[in-house]
Protein backbone atom coordinates (compact mmCIF):
# COMPACT_ATOMS: atom_id res chain seq x y z
CA UNK A 1 0.00 0.00 0.00
CA UNK A 2 1.41 3.41 -1.51
CA UNK A 3 1.74 5.77 2.10
CA UNK A 4 2.87 9.07 2.86
CA UNK A 5 2.30 11.34 6.51
CA UNK A 6 0.58 14.39 6.64
CA UNK A 7 2.42 16.62 4.38
CA UNK A 8 2.40 13.89 1.33
CA UNK A 9 6.13 13.73 0.88
CA UNK A 10 8.08 11.56 0.78
CA UNK A 11 5.91 8.90 0.28
CA UNK A 12 6.76 4.85 0.27
CA UNK A 13 5.11 1.50 -0.39
CA UNK A 14 4.56 -0.50 3.10
CA UNK A 15 2.93 -3.46 3.95
CA UNK A 16 0.87 -2.71 6.84
CA UNK A 17 -0.49 -4.87 9.93
CA UNK A 18 -3.16 -4.42 11.92
CA UNK A 19 -2.89 -6.14 15.60
CA UNK A 20 -6.71 -6.17 16.75
CA UNK A 21 -5.41 -6.74 20.31
CA UNK A 22 -2.76 -6.15 22.27
CA UNK A 23 -2.17 -9.80 22.40
CA UNK A 24 -1.77 -10.10 18.37
CA UNK A 25 0.48 -7.15 18.29
CA UNK A 26 2.92 -9.47 20.86
CA UNK A 27 2.43 -12.35 18.94
CA UNK A 28 3.81 -10.50 15.64
CA UNK A 29 7.14 -9.98 17.65
CA UNK A 30 7.56 -13.69 19.45
CA UNK A 31 7.03 -15.43 16.01
CA UNK A 32 9.06 -13.10 13.49
CA UNK A 33 11.86 -14.41 12.52
CA UNK A 34 13.19 -12.38 9.83
CA UNK A 35 14.24 -9.62 11.60
CA UNK A 36 12.55 -6.91 9.49
CA UNK A 37 12.53 -3.53 10.15
CA UNK A 38 9.14 -2.12 11.14
CA UNK A 39 7.68 1.05 12.75
CA UNK A 40 4.61 1.81 14.68
CA UNK A 41 2.13 3.88 12.90
CA UNK A 42 -0.81 6.23 14.60
CA UNK A 43 -3.03 8.30 12.62
CA UNK A 44 -0.29 9.22 10.46
CA UNK A 45 -0.53 13.08 11.24
CA UNK A 46 3.02 13.39 11.43
CA UNK A 47 4.49 15.64 8.47
CA UNK A 48 7.13 13.59 7.00
CA UNK A 49 8.56 10.00 7.19
CA UNK A 50 8.52 9.33 10.70
CA UNK A 51 5.84 6.61 10.35
CA UNK A 52 7.01 5.22 7.15
CA UNK A 53 8.79 2.17 6.79
CA UNK A 54 8.61 -0.67 4.61
CA UNK A 55 6.76 -2.70 7.21
CA UNK A 56 4.51 -1.21 9.58
CA UNK A 57 2.50 -1.55 12.61
CA UNK A 58 -0.65 0.64 12.73
CA UNK A 59 -2.66 0.96 16.23
CA UNK A 60 -6.11 1.79 14.84
CA UNK A 61 -7.95 -1.22 16.74
CA UNK A 62 -5.73 -0.98 20.18
CA UNK A 63 -8.05 1.93 20.72
CA UNK A 64 -9.55 0.68 23.88
CA UNK A 65 -10.25 2.82 27.24
CA UNK A 66 -8.74 0.70 29.99
CA UNK A 67 -9.80 3.20 33.20
CA UNK A 68 -10.63 6.66 33.60
CA UNK A 69 -10.04 7.69 37.47
CA UNK A 70 -11.48 11.04 38.24
CA UNK A 71 -10.60 11.24 41.93
CA UNK A 72 -6.62 10.64 40.71
CA UNK A 73 -7.40 12.72 37.27
CA UNK A 74 -6.44 10.24 35.27
CA UNK A 75 -6.97 8.16 32.17
CA UNK A 76 -5.66 4.83 31.07
CA UNK A 77 -6.57 3.74 27.48
CA UNK A 78 -4.66 1.76 24.76
CA UNK A 79 -2.29 4.01 22.39
CA UNK A 80 -4.48 4.22 19.22
CA UNK A 81 -6.94 5.74 21.30
CA UNK A 82 -7.21 9.60 19.53
CA UNK A 83 -7.09 12.53 21.37
CA UNK A 84 -10.64 13.77 20.49
CA UNK A 85 -12.04 10.09 22.00
CA UNK A 86 -10.42 11.40 25.56
CA UNK A 87 -12.09 14.95 25.03
CA UNK A 88 -14.91 13.29 24.17
CA UNK A 89 -14.89 10.77 27.40
CA UNK A 90 -13.41 13.64 29.87
CA UNK A 91 -15.32 17.06 29.41
CA UNK A 92 -18.61 15.58 31.05
CA UNK A 93 -16.93 14.82 34.00
CA UNK A 94 -14.91 18.52 34.10
CA UNK A 95 -11.54 16.97 32.67
CA UNK A 96 -9.41 18.13 29.82
CA UNK A 97 -6.38 16.19 27.81
CA UNK A 98 -3.15 18.25 29.84
CA UNK A 99 -1.47 19.11 26.59
CA UNK A 100 -3.13 19.41 23.02
CA UNK A 101 -1.67 20.15 19.41
CA UNK A 102 -3.21 21.53 16.35
CA UNK A 103 -5.19 19.05 15.72
CA UNK A 104 -7.32 16.10 17.74
CA UNK A 105 -7.36 13.24 15.34
CA UNK A 106 -3.72 12.33 16.80
CA UNK A 107 -3.24 8.84 19.04
CA UNK A 108 -1.90 8.58 22.30
CA UNK A 109 1.04 6.84 20.41
CA UNK A 110 2.17 9.46 18.66
CA UNK A 111 1.29 12.11 21.08
CA UNK A 112 4.23 10.38 23.26
CA UNK A 113 6.39 9.31 20.55
CA UNK A 114 6.60 13.09 19.75
CA UNK A 115 6.23 14.26 23.41
CA UNK A 116 3.93 16.77 21.64
CA UNK A 117 3.95 20.54 22.79
CA UNK A 118 0.43 22.34 22.72
CA UNK A 119 -0.13 26.27 23.36
CA UNK A 120 0.38 25.66 27.03
CA UNK A 121 3.54 24.73 27.16
CA UNK A 122 4.87 27.98 29.48
CA UNK A 123 2.80 26.52 31.75
CA UNK A 124 2.06 22.74 31.52
CA UNK A 125 5.54 21.29 29.33
CA UNK A 126 4.77 18.97 27.18
CA UNK A 127 2.83 15.75 26.49
CA UNK A 128 4.92 13.14 28.24
CA UNK A 129 5.44 15.41 31.41
CA UNK A 130 2.14 14.78 32.12
CA UNK A 131 2.60 10.51 31.70
CA UNK A 132 2.05 8.12 34.68
CA UNK A 133 3.41 5.31 32.82
CA UNK A 134 3.16 3.70 29.64
CA UNK A 135 3.73 -0.45 28.75
CA UNK A 136 5.72 -0.39 25.55
CA UNK A 137 6.23 -4.07 23.33
CA UNK A 138 10.08 -4.52 22.55
CA UNK A 139 11.35 -6.09 19.84
CA UNK A 140 11.63 -9.00 21.54
CA UNK A 141 7.91 -9.46 22.12
CA UNK A 142 8.50 -9.10 25.89
CA UNK A 143 5.81 -6.22 27.38
CA UNK A 144 7.31 -4.33 29.89
CA UNK A 145 5.85 -1.35 32.20
CA UNK A 146 8.31 1.96 32.43
CA UNK A 147 7.30 5.19 33.88
CA UNK A 148 10.37 7.84 36.00
CA UNK A 149 10.58 5.17 38.71
CA UNK A 150 10.93 2.16 36.11
CA UNK A 151 13.16 1.36 33.90
CA UNK A 152 13.89 5.34 33.97
CA UNK A 153 16.13 5.07 30.95
CA UNK A 154 13.70 3.18 28.52
CA UNK A 155 10.58 6.15 29.50
CA UNK A 156 13.41 9.01 28.72
CA UNK A 157 13.63 7.40 25.46
CA UNK A 158 10.38 6.35 24.35
CA UNK A 159 8.73 9.52 25.28
CA UNK A 160 9.74 11.47 22.25
CA UNK A 161 11.25 8.94 20.68
CA UNK A 162 9.53 8.56 17.41
CA UNK A 163 8.76 4.75 17.83
CA UNK A 164 12.48 3.39 17.99
CA UNK A 165 12.30 1.93 20.88
CA UNK A 166 9.13 -0.57 20.46
CA UNK A 167 5.61 -0.05 20.36
CA UNK A 168 3.64 1.71 22.91
CA UNK A 169 0.83 -0.01 23.82
CA UNK A 170 -1.12 1.94 26.13
CA UNK A 171 -0.36 4.76 28.67
CA UNK A 172 -1.93 6.14 31.60
CA UNK A 173 -2.07 10.11 31.80
CA UNK A 174 -2.50 12.84 34.08
CA UNK A 175 -5.53 15.23 32.99
CA UNK A 176 -6.39 18.61 34.25
CA UNK A 177 -9.32 19.64 36.35
CA UNK A 178 -11.16 22.72 34.04
CA UNK A 179 -14.16 24.89 34.86
CA UNK A 180 -15.41 24.17 31.45
CA UNK A 181 -14.36 23.32 27.76
CA UNK A 182 -15.08 27.15 26.38
CA UNK A 183 -12.08 28.90 26.02
CA UNK A 184 -12.29 32.74 26.79
CA UNK A 185 -10.30 33.95 23.89
CA UNK A 186 -8.75 37.18 23.82
CA UNK A 187 -6.92 38.69 20.75
CA UNK A 188 -4.43 41.39 20.52
CA UNK A 189 -3.01 42.70 16.71
CA UNK A 190 1.16 43.18 17.17
CA UNK A 191 2.31 45.26 14.39
CA UNK A 192 5.72 43.78 14.34
CA UNK A 193 7.62 40.23 16.20
CA UNK A 194 9.11 42.50 18.65
CA UNK A 195 5.50 43.39 20.19
CA UNK A 196 4.46 39.95 19.15
CA UNK A 197 7.16 38.53 21.81
CA UNK A 198 5.90 41.37 24.53
CA UNK A 199 2.41 40.12 24.03
CA UNK A 200 4.09 36.33 24.95
CA UNK A 201 5.75 37.75 27.74
CA UNK A 202 3.15 39.77 29.39
CA UNK A 203 0.46 36.66 28.64
CA UNK A 204 2.34 34.16 30.69
CA UNK A 205 -0.07 34.11 33.70
CA UNK A 206 -2.68 33.26 31.16
CA UNK A 207 -3.19 29.05 30.12
CA UNK A 208 -2.80 29.43 26.38
CA UNK A 209 -0.85 31.36 23.92
CA UNK A 210 -0.31 31.60 20.10
CA UNK A 211 0.36 33.54 17.25
CA UNK A 212 -0.33 33.77 13.74
CA UNK A 213 2.21 35.43 11.93
CA UNK A 214 2.02 36.99 8.59
CA UNK A 215 5.26 35.91 7.45
CA UNK A 216 5.01 37.72 4.48
CA UNK A 217 4.97 41.23 5.99
CA UNK A 218 8.36 43.08 5.74
CA UNK A 219 9.95 45.79 6.96
CA UNK A 220 8.49 47.90 9.92
CA UNK A 221 5.63 45.46 9.65
CA UNK A 222 8.01 42.28 10.08
CA UNK A 223 6.66 39.55 12.28
CA UNK A 224 2.99 41.54 12.31
CA UNK A 225 0.76 38.74 14.10
CA UNK A 226 -2.09 37.86 15.92
CA UNK A 227 -2.19 36.87 19.17
CA UNK A 228 -5.09 34.69 21.29
CA UNK A 229 -4.65 34.43 24.14
CA UNK A 230 -6.99 31.96 26.01
CA UNK A 231 -8.20 30.35 29.60
CA UNK A 232 -10.78 28.34 30.08
CA UNK A 233 -14.23 30.15 30.74
CA UNK A 234 -15.66 29.99 34.45
CA UNK A 235 -18.86 28.82 32.25
CA UNK A 236 -19.79 27.19 29.46
CA UNK A 237 -19.39 23.87 27.74
CA UNK A 238 -19.47 20.81 29.94
CA UNK A 239 -19.91 18.45 27.09
CA UNK A 240 -17.73 17.85 23.66
CA UNK A 241 -19.06 19.21 20.55
CA UNK A 242 -19.69 16.81 17.78
CA UNK A 243 -19.04 19.37 14.55
CA UNK A 244 -19.50 18.11 11.18
CA UNK A 245 -16.41 18.39 8.78
CA UNK A 246 -16.21 19.69 5.24
CA UNK A 247 -14.01 17.72 2.79
CA UNK A 248 -11.81 19.89 0.21
CA UNK A 249 -12.73 18.57 -3.78
CA UNK A 250 -10.21 16.80 -5.34
CA UNK A 251 -10.10 19.23 -8.33
CA UNK A 252 -9.40 21.98 -5.70
CA UNK A 253 -6.90 24.00 -8.69
CA UNK A 254 -3.60 23.97 -6.34
CA UNK A 255 -2.54 27.06 -8.45
CA UNK A 256 -4.84 29.52 -6.23
CA UNK A 257 -2.54 28.64 -3.43
CA UNK A 258 0.56 31.70 -4.53
CA UNK A 259 2.57 34.39 -3.27
CA UNK A 260 -0.20 36.21 -4.22
CA UNK A 261 -3.17 34.88 -2.88
CA UNK A 262 -1.75 34.44 0.30
CA UNK A 263 -0.39 37.76 0.93
CA UNK A 264 -3.94 39.03 0.57
CA UNK A 265 -5.24 36.49 2.44
CA UNK A 266 -2.94 37.23 5.14
CA UNK A 267 -3.52 41.02 4.91
CA UNK A 268 -7.26 40.59 4.44
CA UNK A 269 -6.93 38.31 7.78
CA UNK A 270 -4.78 41.15 9.65
CA UNK A 271 -6.78 44.04 8.88
CA UNK A 272 -10.46 42.43 9.53
CA UNK A 273 -9.34 41.77 13.47
CA UNK A 274 -7.58 45.00 13.64
CA UNK A 275 -11.38 46.18 13.41
CA UNK A 276 -13.17 43.52 15.38
CA UNK A 277 -14.51 42.26 18.29
CA UNK A 278 -10.97 41.00 20.25
CA UNK A 279 -12.22 39.14 23.44
CA UNK A 280 -14.96 36.66 22.76
CA UNK A 281 -15.83 33.12 24.16
CA UNK A 282 -15.23 30.05 21.74
CA UNK A 283 -15.17 26.49 21.86
CA UNK A 284 -12.31 24.38 22.41
CA UNK A 285 -12.61 23.00 18.89
CA UNK A 286 -12.05 26.74 17.08
CA UNK A 287 -10.16 28.14 19.57
CA UNK A 288 -7.51 24.97 19.52
CA UNK A 289 -8.47 23.00 16.24
CA UNK A 290 -9.10 25.53 13.84
CA UNK A 291 -7.92 23.53 10.54
CA UNK A 292 -10.06 20.23 11.91
CA UNK A 293 -12.81 21.41 10.07
CA UNK A 294 -11.70 20.95 6.67
CA UNK A 295 -10.77 17.02 6.81
CA UNK A 296 -8.75 16.91 4.09
CA UNK A 297 -7.01 20.47 4.22
CA UNK A 298 -3.78 19.24 3.17
CA UNK A 299 -4.87 18.20 -0.58
CA UNK A 300 -4.88 22.16 -0.81
CA UNK A 301 -0.87 21.91 -1.22
CA UNK A 302 -1.23 19.92 -4.58
CA UNK A 303 0.06 16.03 -5.78
CA UNK A 304 3.83 17.33 -4.87
CA UNK A 305 2.82 17.59 -1.45
CA UNK A 306 4.30 20.36 1.20
CA UNK A 307 6.76 20.63 4.21
CA UNK A 308 6.29 21.61 7.77
CA UNK A 309 9.19 23.55 8.83
CA UNK A 310 9.17 23.60 12.00
CA UNK A 311 12.36 25.12 14.49
CA UNK A 312 12.86 26.46 17.83
CA UNK A 313 15.62 28.74 18.93
CA UNK A 314 16.60 30.28 22.32
CA UNK A 315 14.72 33.09 23.99
CA UNK A 316 17.81 35.84 24.06
CA UNK A 317 18.38 35.42 20.28
CA UNK A 318 14.84 34.75 18.75
CA UNK A 319 14.01 38.07 17.35
CA UNK A 320 17.17 38.34 16.01
CA UNK A 321 16.96 34.69 14.21
CA UNK A 322 13.59 34.60 13.62
CA UNK A 323 13.77 37.85 11.81
CA UNK A 324 16.66 36.80 9.66
CA UNK A 325 14.91 33.35 8.83
CA UNK A 326 11.53 35.61 7.55
CA UNK A 327 13.71 37.79 5.33
CA UNK A 328 15.31 34.80 3.97
CA UNK A 329 12.25 33.29 3.04
CA UNK A 330 11.33 36.64 1.39
CA UNK A 331 14.24 37.26 -0.40
CA UNK A 332 13.82 33.79 -2.04
CA UNK A 333 10.22 34.34 -3.16
CA UNK A 334 8.79 32.12 -0.71
CA UNK A 335 5.39 32.05 0.64
CA UNK A 336 4.51 29.88 3.66
CA UNK A 337 0.77 29.71 3.52
CA UNK A 338 0.36 28.83 7.39
CA UNK A 339 3.21 30.76 10.16
CA UNK A 340 2.11 29.59 13.83
CA UNK A 341 4.66 31.43 16.44
CA UNK A 342 4.85 29.94 20.44
CA UNK A 343 6.46 30.25 23.44
CA UNK A 344 8.61 27.21 25.03
CA UNK A 345 9.92 27.77 28.17
CA UNK A 346 11.93 24.79 29.03
CA UNK A 347 12.94 21.88 28.19
CA UNK A 348 13.27 18.30 29.54
CA UNK A 349 15.19 15.16 30.24
CA UNK A 350 13.99 12.82 27.31
CA UNK A 351 16.83 12.46 25.06
CA UNK A 352 14.72 13.37 21.63
CA UNK A 353 11.98 15.80 23.11
CA UNK A 354 11.75 18.81 21.04
CA UNK A 355 10.79 21.88 23.35
CA UNK A 356 13.95 23.63 25.07
CA UNK A 357 13.42 27.76 26.00
CA UNK A 358 12.54 29.74 23.41
CA UNK A 359 9.96 30.33 20.64
CA UNK A 360 9.30 27.67 18.05
CA UNK A 361 8.08 28.91 14.10
CA UNK A 362 5.66 26.20 12.03
CA UNK A 363 5.80 27.80 8.52
CA UNK A 364 3.95 25.29 5.92
CA UNK A 365 5.71 25.73 1.86
CA UNK A 366 3.94 23.98 -0.59
CA UNK A 367 6.97 21.48 -2.27
CA UNK A 368 8.85 22.79 -5.07
CA UNK A 369 12.04 22.46 -7.16
CA UNK A 370 13.44 25.73 -5.21
CA UNK A 371 12.41 24.32 -1.96
CA UNK A 372 14.97 22.18 -0.49
CA UNK A 373 17.68 24.20 -1.08
CA UNK A 374 16.54 27.36 0.36
CA UNK A 375 15.21 24.44 3.17
CA UNK A 376 18.80 23.59 3.66
CA UNK A 377 20.13 27.26 3.74
CA UNK A 378 17.41 28.20 6.66
CA UNK A 379 19.04 24.80 8.46
CA UNK A 380 22.61 26.69 8.35
CA UNK A 381 20.82 29.67 10.36
CA UNK A 382 18.94 27.72 12.86
CA UNK A 383 22.20 25.97 13.55
CA UNK A 384 24.00 29.21 13.70
CA UNK A 385 21.70 29.91 16.63
CA UNK A 386 21.85 26.68 18.56
CA UNK A 387 17.96 26.15 17.63
CA UNK A 388 16.72 22.91 16.03
CA UNK A 389 14.27 21.45 14.11
CA UNK A 390 10.89 19.25 15.20
CA UNK A 391 10.96 15.27 14.33
CA UNK A 392 7.12 15.14 14.05
CA UNK A 393 7.34 17.50 10.85
CA UNK A 394 10.72 16.83 9.60
CA UNK A 395 10.57 15.23 6.20
CA UNK A 396 14.28 15.92 4.90
CA UNK A 397 16.88 17.19 7.53
CA UNK A 398 20.35 15.68 7.40
CA UNK A 399 21.78 13.81 9.64
CA UNK A 400 24.56 16.00 10.48
CA UNK A 401 21.92 18.78 10.85
CA UNK A 402 20.26 16.34 13.44
CA UNK A 403 23.05 15.34 15.47
CA UNK A 404 24.39 18.83 15.89
CA UNK A 405 21.09 19.99 17.10
CA UNK A 406 20.39 16.81 19.13
CA UNK A 407 23.02 16.66 21.60
CA UNK A 408 21.61 13.77 23.53
CA UNK A 409 21.46 10.99 20.53
CA UNK A 410 23.99 9.23 21.52
CA UNK A 411 22.75 8.25 25.05
CA UNK A 412 19.25 7.56 22.98
CA UNK A 413 21.34 5.26 20.56
CA UNK A 414 23.06 3.64 24.13
CA UNK A 415 19.41 3.09 25.38
CA UNK A 416 18.01 1.91 21.55
CA UNK A 417 21.08 -0.34 21.59
CA UNK A 418 20.42 -2.56 25.12
CA UNK A 419 16.65 -3.05 24.11
CA UNK A 420 16.82 -2.97 20.70
CA UNK A 421 19.93 -4.87 19.54
CA UNK A 422 18.89 -5.70 15.93
CA UNK A 423 17.24 -2.50 15.34
CA UNK A 424 13.81 -4.18 14.42
CA UNK A 425 12.12 -0.63 14.89
CA UNK A 426 13.35 1.64 12.54
CA UNK A 427 11.66 4.31 9.82
CA UNK A 428 12.46 6.37 7.03
CA UNK A 429 13.57 9.23 8.79
CA UNK A 430 15.47 7.51 10.98
CA UNK A 431 17.47 5.55 8.80
CA UNK A 432 17.90 8.72 6.95
CA UNK A 433 19.07 10.68 10.79
CA UNK A 434 21.49 8.03 11.20
CA UNK A 435 19.39 6.53 14.28
CA UNK A 436 19.27 3.18 13.17
CA UNK A 437 20.67 1.14 9.90
C1 LIG B 1 -2.89 19.98 11.65
C2 LIG B 1 -1.78 19.50 12.54
C3 LIG B 1 -1.45 20.24 13.64
C4 LIG B 1 -0.44 19.81 14.51
N1 LIG B 1 -0.13 20.58 15.59
C5 LIG B 1 0.83 20.18 16.44
C6 LIG B 1 1.14 20.93 17.61
O1 LIG B 1 0.54 21.98 17.87
N2 LIG B 1 2.09 20.45 18.45
C7 LIG B 1 2.75 19.29 18.20
O2 LIG B 1 3.60 18.91 19.00
N3 LIG B 1 2.49 18.55 17.10
C8 LIG B 1 1.54 18.97 16.22
N4 LIG B 1 1.26 18.22 15.11
C9 LIG B 1 2.05 17.00 14.87
C10 LIG B 1 1.43 15.77 15.54
O3 LIG B 1 0.92 16.08 16.82
C11 LIG B 1 2.51 14.70 15.73
O4 LIG B 1 3.15 14.44 14.52
C12 LIG B 1 1.97 13.38 16.29
O5 LIG B 1 3.07 12.54 16.53
C13 LIG B 1 1.03 12.69 15.30
O6 LIG B 1 0.45 11.57 15.94
P1 LIG B 1 -0.09 10.34 15.07
O7 LIG B 1 -0.95 9.50 15.93
O8 LIG B 1 -0.68 10.84 13.82
O9 LIG B 1 1.26 9.58 14.81
P2 LIG B 1 2.03 9.15 13.41
O10 LIG B 1 2.10 10.35 12.58
O11 LIG B 1 1.29 7.97 12.88
O12 LIG B 1 3.41 8.76 14.00
C14 LIG B 1 4.28 9.75 14.52
C15 LIG B 1 5.42 9.08 15.27
O13 LIG B 1 4.89 8.41 16.40
C16 LIG B 1 5.27 7.04 16.38
N5 LIG B 1 4.17 6.27 16.95
C17 LIG B 1 2.85 6.39 16.70
N6 LIG B 1 2.16 5.51 17.43
C18 LIG B 1 3.05 4.81 18.18
C19 LIG B 1 2.96 3.75 19.12
N7 LIG B 1 1.80 3.21 19.49
N8 LIG B 1 4.11 3.27 19.65
C20 LIG B 1 5.31 3.80 19.32
N9 LIG B 1 5.46 4.81 18.44
C21 LIG B 1 4.34 5.31 17.87
C22 LIG B 1 5.52 6.71 14.92
O14 LIG B 1 6.40 5.61 14.78
C23 LIG B 1 6.13 8.02 14.43
O15 LIG B 1 7.51 8.04 14.73
C24 LIG B 1 0.25 18.60 14.24
C25 LIG B 1 -0.09 17.84 13.12
C26 LIG B 1 -1.12 18.28 12.28
C27 LIG B 1 -1.48 17.45 11.08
Amino acid sequence: MQLSGWGRYPTTVAEIIEPVSQKSAQSHFLNNTQDSHIIARGSGRSYGDSALADHILNTRFLDNFISLDTAKNTVTCGSGVQLKDILNLVIPTGHFPPVLPGTKYITVGGAIAADIHGKNHHQAGSFCQHLVSLELLLASGEIVECSRSKKKDLFLATCGGMGLTGVILNATITLKKVTSASIDQKTQVASDLRECMDIFDESEESEYSVAWLDALAQGKKKGRSLVHVGNHSEKGLQQPILRRELSIPAITPTKLLNKYSIKLFNELLYQSQVIRQKSKKVSYEAYFFPLDGLKNWNLVYGSRGFIQYQFVVPMDCSLEAISIILKKISDAGKAPALSVLKKFVRGNDNYLSFPNAGYTLAMDFKRDATLLPLLDELDEIVLSYEGRQYLAKDARMSEQVFKKSYRNWEKFIAVKTKYDPKNIFASQQSRRLGLTN
